[in-house]
């Protein structure tokens, strides 16, 4: 069927109105009425070839809360009018070792992406949520708890996600240092987490502005990572550090504040991270490590967790026609923390 979105047509244009086309309905498909869509730092990476010639037009958007309008006619787990979320992938093989671990994202053969992937099974290239709606197999459908704030869930299938599963696979727990480099989209949701895993949380920032805020949102200390004193001070003390950082950077710095056996986790620059010094690796054994969103199991789990706990993200609404000057936004840092595209915008243009 056919359905309004929007779309980038080439790595210098603005995004602007598209047509797309979504399939029929097949026996385990969804087929979401999109409510929210999040603005994720990734959308404006492959919008601007920035991780290589994306397939355009790309229709961006993997943060998508929605409704369902319809089910195929094998669909078990969700009905009509039941509040749903997509998050990055929509299809993987099901039966590689990762798949069979709920290891969706790290699949043998490729997750599919939930936009700007040519592999899906279903043909073309798959849209993402910068658009009406969305046909997506029940199992890469979650489930979203109705006791949270809708619109303040759509960045949990991203940001979320990519910050819960390594917290949890390195163990945060009570009482250890962790800190969250870099206070944007991803970083909002790090000290959320960590902060209700119990971790005594540090806000690593480039912008001391946003110091107070990081407070508010459940930070203990805040270290200004220009500061090259204050680096000094943490040196050697940290439990564990999760990276947002979106571009490639000396990473040395971060690696000294980590204690000995510790993990450093990027989950920001999908890029090279240049001249990594080996000695500060061997002289306290410490990792550098990364990590990939999350499983569809986990992400379930980590949006019931929200649901329990009453954990959303920081959101500014905003409307689709407003995407290119948020992109610009969120390029500066200015943005708390997540933009979320009110679907309402696009429905009524
Ligand atoms: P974002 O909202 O733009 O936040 C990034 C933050 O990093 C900024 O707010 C800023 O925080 C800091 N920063 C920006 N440029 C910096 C620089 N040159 N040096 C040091 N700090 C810098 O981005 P996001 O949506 O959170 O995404 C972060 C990254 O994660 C993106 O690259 C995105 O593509 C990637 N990502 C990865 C996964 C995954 O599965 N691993 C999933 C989703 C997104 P301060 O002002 O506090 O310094
Ligand atoms: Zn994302």
């Amino acid at each position: 069927m056919s359905t309004k979105a929007y779309a980038a047509f080439s790595e210098a244009e603005d995004l602007k109105p598209h047509q797309i086309q979504r399939r029929d309905l097949q026996d385990k498909d969804v087929f979401i009425d999109i409510e929210y869509c999040g603005v994720c730092h990734s959308d404006i990476h492959t919008a601007r070839a920035e991780w290589g010639q994306p397939h355009y037009p790309v229709v961006p958007g993997h943060e998508i809360i929605g409704r369902v309008l319809a089910v195929g006619p094998n669909v078990t787990k969700y009905k009509v009018g039941d509040l749903v979320g997509v998050g990055c992938m929509v299809e993987s093989c099901k039966h590689c070792n990762p798949c069979d671990e709920g290891l969706e994202q790290y699949c043998e053969s490729g997750m599919i992406g939930t936009y700007n992937s040519a592999k899906s099974k279903h043909g073309g290239i798959t849209y993402g949520g910068y658009s009406e709606n969305i046909v997506v197999e029940e199992d890469f459908v979650l489930s979203i708890p109705t006791t949270i704030d809708v619109k303040a869930a759509a960045p949990l299938l991203c940001a979320g996600i990519t910050t819960w599963s390594p917290l949890r696979h390195w163990n945060v727990k009570k009482g250890d240092k962790v800190g969250v480099i870099g206070l944007g989209g991803l970083g909002h949701m790090g000290v959320k987490f960590a902060k209700a895993m119990g971790a005594h949380v540090v806000m690593i920032t480039t912008s001391p502005e946003k110091g107070e805020d990081a407070k508010k949102l459940g930070a203990d200390e805040v270290l200004i990572s220009k500061d090259a004193l204050q680096l000094q001070a943490h040196a050697n003390s940290f439990d564990f550090l999760l990276n947002t950082i979106p571009v490639g950077h000396d990473v040395n710095p971060y690696l000294s504040l980590l204690k000995l056996d510790k993990t450093m986790c990027i989950v920001g620059a999908v890029e090279p991270l240049p001249g990594v010094h080996g000695g500060l690796l061997i002289g306290k054994r410490r990792h550098l490590a990364g990590s990939l969103i999350g499983g569809i199991k986990e992400t379930q789990e980590m949006l019931d967790f929200c649901g329990e706990h009453q954990i959303v993200s920081d959101v500014e609404v905003i409307n689709i026609q407003d995407i290119n000057n948020a992109y610009e936004r969120m390029i500066k840092s200015d943005v708390k923390y997540r933009f979320v595209i009110d679907m309402k915008s696009l429905k009524n243009s």
